[in-house]
């Protein structure tokens, strides 16, 4: 007999203990909330998925840096450090720290958006959206019609419409597009990974058109290891190999460290162009800190660094897909609508068929992720029409989103196997009486990001 369980390649050495919460509590606290898990406090949490982002449990060895982080003002050695650890995986040219992958969003589309501006991406996500927008310019999304299909399985669901973006170039032209975004992997497409292939053919129409390729790198680890085990010839490549391939098509890139940096707060900008890093390092100086900081403390850069060494490791990349596709697994063969194939950093219900009776404007992610909060006090993120949603300008007419998904992120080296047994244990739960959940409606909502701190009230 062979031995097939994939464990944690890690063993724990500090715990944080978990409150547990009764239903009627949780019943309170939710409405306490405006129904909007944002604004449910950590604690009266169990199991958090949240996001992934910045929830990482850090190496002893991360650790340790942050006892060695340099923190001079200027020129501190923990930033040679990450910028030597960025520069060996990119091989890009100038490398700005900021305090998250937002900042260098915000820095990057300061000076390329704009109004007139148009900026396709696979999938943009959300803050990336937003910044394009606060900056005057259009953000444009070209998944694969693949992408839309939950229960459909193929290997890159997460890559871009290459025919749709070719149209897209000939109409508009470098004018009009002042960069070309891939995001890996494609976050608001399911963690669907990006295939090699795509990167390249991506990357070299936009060259022929002379215009900058940009990669949204936040899960660059996660997307190569699908890239080596499921592109064709990749197999026998180390996954550091196949992310410098990656970002060798790219002209610059940004990156949330909250990720696949495996810490709770960094991100960097990196790009080739001369006359982009110099105008990007002034606003940077304003807004964020000196270039060899950014918004960060040398600690987090040394952190990062590590990080950024330990997320490429083979074992940790094996265990850290297998569990998630180990929870989709026991979801999927429960009868669960789940998105497959499973993604790289999230399981996603498809709350479209799990609620079939709540409409879109009544919000059934929303109303599926606080019914799983109810349930066993597990906190999931709607990606659906209360993140994506639009009222026309013009009409008012609601504009669904293309999905109705309920993300549950799962942390990185955080969770054991036994907290996705009662994840799968709880939604299997929620499942078999989704027959009396209701939809949700807005009470209240800010102009941008309504997703963070809108209230609700259950229909
Ligand atoms: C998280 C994320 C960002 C933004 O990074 P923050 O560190 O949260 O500011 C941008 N793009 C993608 C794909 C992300 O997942």
């Amino acid at each position: 007999m062979t031995i097939q369980t994939i464990i944690e390649p890690f063993r724990i050495k500090t715990v944080e203990p978990l409150r547990m919460t009764t239903r009627g509590e949780r019943e309170q606290i939710l409405a306490k909330a405006g129904h909007n898990l944002f604004n449910v406090r950590a604690e009266d949490v169990l199991i958090d998925l949240l996001t992934d982002s910045g929830t990482s449990a850090m190496s002893a060895r991360q650790w340790a840096g942050l006892i060695d982080g340099d923190e001079s003002y200027a020129g501190a050695r923990s930033f040679y450090r990450f910028e030597k650890a960025v520069k060996d995986l990119t091989g890009l040219k100038h490398i700005i720290p900021t305090h998250q992958g937002r900042a260098a969003e915000k820095i990057l589309f300061t000076i390329l958006g704009g109004p007139g501006k148009i900026i396709p991406n696979n999938t943009h996500f959300d803050t990336t959206r937003a910044n394009i927008e606060v900056s005057g310019a259009e953000a444009a999304d070209l998944p694969v019609k693949e992408a839309l299909i939950p229960s459909l399985v193929k290997d890159f669901k997460g890559n871009m419409d290459i025919a749709g973006l070719e149209r897209l170039l000939k109409q508009k032209g470098p004018e009009q597009v002042p960069l070309v975004m891939m995001t890996v992997t494609n976050n608001s497409c399911a963690g669907q990974p990006v295939s090699m292939g795509c990167i390249r053919r991506v990357s070299e129409l936009c060259h022929s058109y002379g215009i900058p390729f940009f990669i949204d790198a936040c899960r660059f680890a996660e997307n190569a290891w699908f890239v080596k085990t499921r592109e064709p010839g990749c197999r026998g490549r180390s996954v550091t190999q196949l992310a410098q391939e990656m970002f060798s098509y790219a002209d610059g890139c940004i990156m949330s460290g909250k990720k696949d940096g495996l810490v709770n707060i960094g991100g960097f900008l990196a790009v080739n162009d001369d006359e982009l890093a110099r105008k990007a390092r002034n606003i940077l100086i304003v807004t964020e800190g000196f270039p060899t900081y950014g918004g960060l403390a040398g600690r987090d850069l040394e952190a990062f660094a590590q990080g950024l060494e330990e997320v490429v490791d083979e074992d940790y990349l094996r265990y850290r897909i297998r569990s998630i596709e180990y929870v989709v697994e026991k979801l999927d063969a429960a009868g669960v609508p789940v998105f497959k194939p499973a993604g790289g950093h999230a399981i996603y219900l498809d709350a479209t068929s799990f609620l079939p009776h709540v409409p879109p404007h009544e919000f059934p992610g929303h109303a599926l992720a606080c019914a799983l909060y109810i349930e066993g006090g597990i906190r999931s993120c709607e990606i659906g029409s209360v993140m994506f949603g639009k009222n026309d300008p013009r009409t008012g007419a609601f504009q669904p989103a293309l999905l109705e998904l309920v993300r549950l992120a799962i942390p990185r080296r955080v969770y054991t196997q036994s907290h996705m047994d009662y994840v799968v244990e709880c939604v299997g739960e929620v499942f078999a009486k989704r027959d009396a959940i209701r939809g949700v409606r807005i009470i209240q909502e800010p102009p941008v990001l309504r997703h963070f701190t809108a209230t609700f009230q259950p229909l």
